[in-house]
């Protein structure tokens, strides 16, 4: 996947607008280190600090007394898990007209290939030079600046800037909410010689949808997953029912499972396990699922009946080990004894309310929910 760049400038938005030629003029603005280290765990963009120092190398800013605050500033913020992926410095002065010089882009013709996604790249800058040089590399612009000057855009950069803000925490929020609380949908269209179904998932709905597989207690339960996940469920699945109901269920449990795999994503910021105990009557069902990366199924459960109206009970657990398939999860399911009907709708109720606990994402976190860094 190209990626998303977060071109920050330095002055005037890591540390204050000055020649930082000593470590005494290194002054942090207030709220940098938890907004870029917010963003940095976020692992949404890859970070470049492009910035000008205007005649370093010259006898009035030698090198070494850039360097050396330099250095303590990438250090300071790499303790704070900030670490750039890319540095651009221009040395020259406004009078030398470099093209590198922001608002140039000369430093960075690197970006110029597939493997970025500029149009959805930013850059943060507290210049209107820094709006300039987003407008130029063809991405959006922060501008970190009070909110009264925006006029100051004028009509020519106003569509390039997203957002005028000085307050950190507000540029974090936005450009992390922006990604991260967006709905996490998919479709699935499948197709063989014994089924074909067309499910579609919203982790982020609100219970609705409609359940149509022609097996009248599947679909039931499938509408108490709808229901009590509250996430937005559409499955149509038409199968070789004349042969049995086996392929049906099973390609369902599958694919419901993969829709489950691909609207999670990269699983940052959900809780990735969930668990219910749930009571119906006589009947106490238990259920534990993980969406760590593995599939397994624990199966503690026991049917008196072979049927439940016209559907066979072996079928449960063939669903829920589909299922555990296709959305390379954990699923531990256990009930109590007593009526079929009520174990049944216990196991699916609390299956549903276990993935409602899994699938839910914290809006201030980022984080991956594994210390392997990959689920
Ligand atoms: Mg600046």
């Amino acid at each position: 996947m190209a990626k998303r760049v977060l071109f920050l400038d330095r002055d005037g938005i890591i540390v204050e607008e000055d020649q930082v030629d000593t470590f005494e003029k290194i002054k942090y603005l207030p709220g940098v280190f938890g907004a870029l280290s917010s963003i940095a765990q976020s692992g949404l963009f890859y970070l470049a600090m492009v910035s000008n120092q205007d005649g370093v190398g010259t006898p009035s800013f030698p090198k070494e007394e850039f360097e050396g605050p330099q250095n303590r500033i990438l250090e300071t913020l790499a303790g704070e898990g900030i670490v750039f992926d890319a540095i651009h410095v221009d040395y020259s002065l406004p009078s030398d007209n470099c093209p590198g010089r922001k608002p140039g882009i000369g430093m960075l013709g690197e970006y110029f290939t597939d493997a970025y996604d500029l149009a959805n790249s930013v850059v943060i800058g507290d210049r209107l030079t820094d709006v300039k040089l987003a407008r130029n590399l063809g991405c959006k612009a922060v501008w970190y600046a009070p909110k009264k000057r925006a006029s100051e855009l004028g009509d020519e950069l106003a569509s390039t800037c997203i957002l005028v803000s000085d307050n950190w925490a507000q540029i974090a929020s936005f450009l992390l909410d922006d990604e991260h609380l967006a709905p996490r949908t998919t479709t699935i269209e499948r197709k063989t010689k014994e089924t074909a179904i067309t499910l579609s998932l919203n982790l982020d709905g609100g219970g609705l949808g409609t359940i149509d597989t022609g097996l009248p207690f599947f679909d039931h339960m499938l509408d108490q997953v709808r229901r009590h996940s509250g996430c937005d469920l559409t499955v149509e699945a038409v199968g070789d029912l004349l042969v049995d109901e086996h392929h049906l269920v099973e390609d369902v449990g599958i694919v419901l499972g993969e829709a489950f795999a691909q609207a999670l994503v990269d699983k940052r910021g959900i809780n990735r396990y969930g668990f219910e105990i749930l009571t119906m009557d006589e009947v106490l069902g238990e259920v534990a699922l993980d969406f760590g990366g593995r599939p397994y199924l624990q199966w503690r459960v026991a049917f008196a009946r072979e049927y439940v109206g016209s559907f066979p009970t072996e079928m449960v657990e063939h669903f829920f080990k589909s299922f555990s398939d296709g959305a390379r999860a954990n699923v531990a399911l256990k009930v109590s004894d007593g009526n079929v009907h009520h174990q049944c709708e216990a196991l699916f109720k609390a299956f549903a309310r276990a993935i409602k606990g899994a699938v839910h994402r914290n809006p201030y976190s980022m984080e991956l929910p594994s210390t392997k860094g990959v689920l």
